[in-house]
């Protein structure tokens, strides 16, 4: 546990998510004290626009065996990149740790059989 200085008061409180500052009021979370939890939006955003991202330039390229290559090779980076083992550190609770795993894991497969489907019918 790491003390921070309350974005409210200055007082000094723990960095433990909904720690009450004792002298303001102030209801720590997420988004305070440490890089780890700031790390959380980032990848909170990546969970969301990469399979996004991923999905359109497939769906774009699908016409054309080079470019569904580029954009499938685009897609496997992406997917390393927003993977949830590459956070573990991040997740405060098994629960948190789940949703991610499965938001990771159908939007990904999902791609993937998009992906699969496009490369079948070009070749
Ligand atoms: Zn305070």
């Amino acid at each position: 546990m790491n003390l921070i200085n309350c974005p409210e008061c200055n007082h000094e409180i723990l960095d433990r998510i909904g720690t009450i500052c004792p002298s303001c009021g102030h209801n720590v979370t997420y988004f305070e004290g440490d890089k780890k939890r700031k790390l959380y939006g980032k990848f909170f955003a990546m969970s969301i626009f990469f399979p996004f991202i991923s999905f359109i330039t497939i769906v774009f390229t699908s016409g054309n065996l080079i470019a569904l290559s580029i954009a499938s090779i685009l897609y496997l980076f992406l997917a390393t990149l927003s993977c949830p083992l590459r956070f573990k550190d991040l997740f405060f609770t098994g629960y948190e740790k789940l949703v991610f795993w499965v938001i990771w894991g159908v939007s990904n497969s999902f791609i993937a059989a998009i992906t699969y489907n496009s490369f079948s019918k070009l070749l």
